[in-house]
């Protein structure tokens, strides 16, 4: 149940995680298999399933996203260089775990957004 997803048991501490800022709306923290130097995740307090699940209702917490990735970005020195924000979303977009999350990559340059373009997967 929405309830007991991964990440809120981070967001109330019953899971450990390596949490890296945390407010009233959200809650930050470094990914278990960092994909880059910087791999941080950044969740909303409550379950919001998906990206295709937010409503008006959520806007708040939505700018809140951004707004702390910009603070954890600060804190780790990624706003010279820059970082990438991603937001997958249900299967195509890859997402594993049903608590919406932006995923913040940086530390180094990124390279292409993705692996492989249209024309070479066909
Ligand atoms: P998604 O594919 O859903 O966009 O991303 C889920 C992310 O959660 C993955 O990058 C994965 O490494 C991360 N993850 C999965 N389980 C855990 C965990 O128990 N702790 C932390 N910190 N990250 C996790």
């Amino acid at each position: 149940m929405a309830d007991d997803t991964l990440f809120l048991k981070i967001v109330r501490g019953e899971i450990d995680a390596d949490v890296v800022y945390r407010d009233d709306l959200v809650t930050a923290f470094r990914d278990i298999h960092p994909q880059a130097p910087v791999h941080v995740l950044i969740v909303p307090n409550h379950v919001i399933a998906t990206a295709a699940d937010v409503s008006e209702a959520d806007e708040a917490t939505l700018g809140r996203l951004f707004t702390a990735a910009r603070t954890v970005a600060a804190q780790e020195g990624l706003l010279d260089d820059g970082y990438r924000l991603i937001v997958n979303c249900k299967a195509h977009g890859g997402q594993e775990v049903d608590h919406l999350h932006v995923h913040l990559l940086g530390g180094e340059p990124l390279g292409p957004m993705r692996s492989r373009t249209r024309a070479e997967s066909a």
